[in-house]
Formats: C-alpha cells, structure tokens, sequence
C-alpha cells in the first residue's frame, strides 16, 4: 500500500534506488525512535524510520505513556519543589551501586528540556499526576506528593488522517488518560457521554498520546516511515556502521546510513533463549509487543558493543486470562490495584505471604526472583493473589465490575482449605496466613511486611480511603474465597549495549562504535535498576532519544 505524504512500502523502496540512501536510519518506532528521529530531522538529517512489525508504537503505543520527568516545568507551575541534587540523590537510592553516575546525570539534566521540547515540538501536552507519589517516596530525594510523574493530554487520531490506522491500538485504554484509570486515581471507567464524545473525534490516551503528536510531528517534518520493515544486520566499513540491511516482505534490500544507525527496536523480553541466557530469575509473561525480541541487541553484539544491566527488566507481576489474546499472542494482563486493594494477599506454594503486596510492580520483581538455597528453587513462584467475597462484591476482579459475578476461570472454593487444594497450595499454610493476616489488619499495622506504610502503598488501593491504610489493609473472611495465578512478567527488558550521554554505543574497550547509537530498552538502562515511579521507563527514553537524535544529525560519531 502506498502511504501518502512520506512513506513507501517495501515494493516502492526496493524500486527506488534514491530512497535507499538518507542521512540517519532509525531502526524501531516507539518512544526511542521517534523521538531520535525527530531530534535528527530538527539537527537537519534526512532521515527513515524502519518498523519491524505492521502497526507503529511498539510497547510505547500501548503503554500508560507516562514519563518521569523530574525537575519539570509542570511542578514550577504548581509549587512543587524539586531539584537535581534531590532528583539524583533519589535514584542513586535505588540503585544498589549499579548506575552509572554520569548517564544519571545527563537523565537528570536533560529532563526539563526535553519536557519542554515534546510540548514545543509536537502537541503533546502533560499535566501533573495530581498527588501520585514516586514509587519509593520515604528514600532521600523521593515525592510523596508527586510531581515528577505526567499524564500525556489526549490528542484526536483524526488529525493523523490515514496514519490513524497504522498505530498500535490498546484495546482496554485506548480512550482514557491515565488519571482514569485506576492506578492514576481513577474509577477506569467513563461516563457513557464522555467516551462519546472521546470515541467520536477519536480522542486518545495514555501512550497513544505520546506516539500519535511524535508521528505527526514526523509526517510534518518529511521523515520516511516504513512499516513490516525488520532490520536484520547492521552494514560495519572500516570498523564504522554505514548502513543497515532490511528484510521487506521476504527480500532483503540494504539501506546506507550517511551519518547514523539508531537502535530503538526495544527490548528482548519476547525472545526465549535470550530470556534464559541473561536475566536474573524467570519471567514468563511478556507484556510488551511481541516483535520486541533482541535483534537490535543480537545486531549491537555482532558489531562488538559492550552489554549492561543484561540481567535486569522492568518487572511487573501479571495474570493471564484464558482466550484474551492481543497480537497474536496470549496478553500480560498488569496486576497493579487488585493486590492493592483490601482485603486481597498474595500467597506462595507453602501458603505464606512473602512480601508487602502494595509495593510498586517493579520492586515486586525482587520478591518472586528470592532464592532458597536450601530447596533450591523460587519459592514464590508460582504465586497467587487470595481474596474473599467481600472483595468481590465491593471491587469486583479481572474485568468484572464490582456486584458482578466473578470469572469462571477464577479459582473459588466456599472454605480456605478446599481453595489451597484446588490450587496445590499448603492448607494449613494459607489458613495461619489468613488468621495473621486479620490480625495484622485488626492492630493496622503489617509487622511482616510494613503494607501500607508508604504513601506509595496507600495510593493505589481503595480510593474511597485514600491516604490512610485502609485503602490497602482489609480483612479477608467472607467465603466464598478465590485465588487467581500471578505470573512475573515485564514491562521490557532493560540490558542491552552500553552508551554514552549522546547514546552512541561503546565497544567492549569502552570506545564508541562510529555510527552507531542505541536508544530505548535496546540499550542499558541510563537509570540501571532504578525505577524512580510512575514513567521510569519513558522519562529517560525520551531523554536519550533526543540527545541521540541530535548527535546522530551532526554525524559526530
Ligand atoms: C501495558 C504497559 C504499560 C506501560 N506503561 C508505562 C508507563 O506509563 N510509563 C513508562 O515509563 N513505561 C511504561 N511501560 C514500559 C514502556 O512502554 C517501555 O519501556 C517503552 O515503551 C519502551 O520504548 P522503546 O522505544 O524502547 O521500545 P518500544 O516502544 O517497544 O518500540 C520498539 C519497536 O522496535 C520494533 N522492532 C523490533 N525489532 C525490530 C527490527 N529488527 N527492525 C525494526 N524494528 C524493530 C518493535 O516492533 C517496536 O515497535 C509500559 C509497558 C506496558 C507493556
């Protein structure tokens, strides 16, 4: 099909010799590459985009689309204090000695900027998440009362014209901004009359609303888009990357790079054997897109770049429903509030709680990947979320609304012990679990855990008791009682091949790789492990996407 304005199929470019030639070749078409791209278009670089799989956006498209952006322009607005040295002392907080102290920086430098650049550069428009806290807000440096964490504002699909189509969609919040969601402080749902008028001028939110303003800003800008197009090697003369071959509907055909290959084909978290060759503990469900599977990585590493934070991910626990498929594949479901909410636990084989369940999804990680040395095995894993009808009844679970009944395919049993059989959890485990647990909720205070101790913790539970325990420590007595399996998942992995502040990508003696950048979960994480809040992931892509796109234009590498 050909696209109007700037982008050719894979016919057209094959026949096109003049076209197979630009400046900067971006491979990958999430926040990473589109906002490289550009940043290189704006540096003055003719510049392409190639997209492995049919529709654009990658995980970024389907994503919360929220970036953490500390020291915005957003908190001067509002009265929130913030600074670099808070800012940097926070992540450094978090990050076990495993950042590197200079990409932190240029992260933390380049934040405001960038804020200020997508909003003068593209329509996109962030608000202030109003009162979501950092994800450890209690560290030095951290927000209990937010700030740093913004919602895109919607932005209508119509102005895309036919491009529209050619987004990857998320079925569930395609037409909601974060802050209706329930983990923003929503109820998730809208009014009838609301998503009307959102449905009919095809207003998108959340991660939509980042990539539809970035792709219209490219189309504006002439930037060639090229979609079921796979990047497959990258072309090294004399030690520097000069072009990049590209599988087209079954040929392969070469793309020259005058100044620059820019990896942004997002992490490695759909491809098995690299799965289980680098990171640090199982993880068994995906909840990115499913082209996301290591070749930009696989490409870095032929052309000898150094790899970092290889065993790390951005972890999130998930639950899998039967027959719900995106993609093609079975979906990740995120499980964020409904292990927030009162009244629920999460319980490992043996039946006992093993962590505070309110922690961010991240950190979450940390607690399945717990080893036993003796058993030698992960004794978390596989894990359950426990709940009990009053839950249901007040929250509903997994796509029920609250009063609803609960899925078939949700385990439930009228006593304790028949659900730990069903599920081949120890029956007496979970029944001493469940009486400690009500006791824990009767003293209002987790002695095992510290649930609720956070603000963090209070956030996402019931909102009726927002900012005190209760939104998160309820009882669990009324049968029938349920159990549904929690997967440890990801949001994408976050190892790949070490940068510079400009992105360029660093061999394994620690020099540069002349024409090659690396952008996105394809690269090592700016931040290594620390995931500051809510944006954690896009705050820095973003960041370094324009740093590389800037450099890339220059052709300085
Ligand atoms: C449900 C969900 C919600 C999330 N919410 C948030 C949030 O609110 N805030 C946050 O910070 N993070 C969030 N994340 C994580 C965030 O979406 C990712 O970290 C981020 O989008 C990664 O951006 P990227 O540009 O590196 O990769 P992606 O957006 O995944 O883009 C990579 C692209 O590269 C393409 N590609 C792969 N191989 C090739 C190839 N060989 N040739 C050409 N193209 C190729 C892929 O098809 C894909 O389109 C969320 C993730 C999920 C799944």
């Amino acid at each position: 099909m050909y696209c109007p304005t700037t982008a050719w199929t894979g016919e057209y470019i094959l026949g096109m010799d003049s076209r197979k030639q630009f400046d900067v070749v971006v491979l990958g078409s999430g926040a990473g590459g589109l906002s490289a791209a550009l940043a290189a278009a704006q540096g003055g670089a003719q510049v392409a985009i190639f997209e492995k799989a049919d529709l654009l956006g990658g995980s970024t498209a389907i994503s919360g689309g929220v970036p953490w952006f500390p020291c915005n322009h957003h908190q001067d607005e509002l009265g929130i204090d913030d600074s670099p040295e808070q800012a940097l002392a926070y992540l450094s907080s978090l990050s076990l000695g495993r950042m590197d102290p200079q990409m932190a920086q240029a992260f933390v430098d380049g934040s405001r900027q960038t804020c200020k650049w997508l909003e003068d550069s593209t329509s996109i428009r962030f608000s202030v998440m109003p009162g979501y806290p950092d994800y450890h807000p209690e560290h030095p440096g951290g927000m209990p009362a937010g700030g740093r964490s913004l919602d895109p504002n919607l932005f209508s699909y119509r102005e895309l014209g036919v491009w529209a189509d050619k987004i990857a969609k998320s079925r569930r919040s395609a037409h909601l901004k974060i802050t209706d969601t329930t983990l923003g402080g929503g109820t998730g749902y809208l009014a009838p009359e609301v998503l009307a008028q959102r449905e009919a001028e095809d207003l998108r939110g959340c991660g939509a609303a980042l990539v539809g303003p970035l792709l219209k800003a490219l189309l504006d800008a002439e930037v060639s888009i090229f979609t079921g197009a796979a990047a497959t090697d990258l072309i090294l003369t004399d030690g520097r990357v000069t072009g990049v071959q590209v599988t087209i509907e079954g040929t392969s055909t070469t793309v020259v790079a005058n100044k620059a290959v820019i990896l942004a084909t997002g992490g490695f978290e759909w491809n098995t054997t690299l799965v289980s060759s680098f990171l640090r503990g199982p993880m068994d469900s995906p909840a990115g897109v499913p082209t996301n599977e290591g070749d930009g990585l696989l490409m870095a590493m032929r052309a000898g770049a150094q790899l970092a934070n290889m065993g790390q991910a951005w972890w999130v626990p998930t639950v899998t429903i039967p027959g719900d498929v995106a993609f093609g594949q079975q979906r990740a479901n995120l499980v964020n509030r409904e292990r927030t909410l009162p009244g629920s636990i999460f319980v490992n084989r043996k039946g006992k709680r093993f962590t505070n369940e309110a922690a961010n999804y991240n950190a979450l990680g940390g607690a399945f990947h717990q080893m036993d040395p003796v058993g030698f095995d992960y004794p978390n894993l596989p894990c359950w979320l426990i709940f009990d009808q009053q839950y249901a009844t007040s929250y509903g679970s997994f796509g029920t609304k609250a009063g609803e009944p609960i899925a078939d395919w949700i385990a439930r049993a009228d006593t304790l012990s028949h659900l730990a059989q069903l599920i081949g959890v120890d029956p007496e485990g979970l029944g001493d679990t469940v009486t400690r647990w009500n006791a824990t909720v009767a003293a209002g205070h987790d002695e095992d855990f510290g649930r609720g101790d956070s603000a963090y913790d209070r956030w996402s539970g019931d909102g009726d008791f927002r900012f005190t325990k209760q939104s998160t420590l309820g009882p669990i007595t009324t049968g029938p009682f349920y159990a549904v399996e929690i997967h440890s998942g990801t949001l994408g992995t976050s190892g790949g091949p070490r940068t510079d502040t400009s992105g360029r990508v660093l061999n394994t003696y620690g020099d540069v790789i002349p024409g090659l950048f690396a952008v996105g979960n394809v690269a090592a994480a700016p931040t290594a492990m620390a995931y500051g809040g809510a944006g954690g992931t896009l705050g820095p892509i973003l960041v370094f996407g324009r740093a590389a796109g800037m450099a890339a234009s220059q052709g300085t590498a």
